[in-house]
């Protein structure tokens, strides 16, 4: 993709809705609390915006998967899901968290790894991360982090140059 200076806030926000209503179009039961905390002096990046826009709608969708399985499993919970973006280093950064099932110790070594998925056929493809790790890294020259604890939730930042 064509890379052109980007307001990331804009896209982080524009997709943030898609994947919600997106998702509230097939189960009109479901909310989650979304908070956004977005810089407002933040710089313009140079990226591709539909390739970093994939990586936004993985992350999401994760996200809204993972913190919608909790909700099936207890019924004292309200699904939660902060957006934020801010300047770090000269580096502008986007941190996507959920309050979501977390990702067992035990396989967060393989979350990267194209075809990996915990989720049942038709549900998962197991190349989100796989794609968005590539395009963040090798088509951005940036960073992907995840943090994260079972039973508790999620949170992968996404560090591009800017
Ligand atoms: P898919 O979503 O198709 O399974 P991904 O590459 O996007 O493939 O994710 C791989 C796996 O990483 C998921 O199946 C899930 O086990 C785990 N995962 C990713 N994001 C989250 C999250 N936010 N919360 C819990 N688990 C996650
Ligand atoms: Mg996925």
């Amino acid at each position: 993709g064509e890379k052109q200076p980007t307001d990331l806030n804009a896209l982080a926000d524009e997709y943030l809705r898609l994947a919600y209503h997106g998702l509230r179009a097939k189960d009109q039961d479901f909310t989650a609390d979304l908070r956004l905390q977005l810089d407002p002096n933040l710089q313009l990046v140079n990226i591709a915006p539909q390739e970093i826009g994939r990586v936004l709608l993985n992350l999401y969708n994760n996200a809204f998967y993972a913190v919608q399985e909790k909700h099936k499993q207890q019924t004292d919970y309200q699904p939660q899901i902060e957006v934020a973006t801010h300047t770090r280093n000269g580096k502008v950064a986007l941190r996507v968290k959920d309050n979501g099932t977390g990702i067992p110790a035990e396989i967060l070594n393989k979350i990267y790894q194209p075809f990996f998925t915990t989720k049942p056929t038709g549900q998962g493809t197991g190349l989100g991360l796989s794609l968005s790790y590539d395009i963040v890294t090798k088509g951005h020259g940036g960073e992907m982090q995840v943090h994260t604890t079972e039973g508790e939730g999620t949170e992968f930042i996404v560090e591009l140059p800017a």
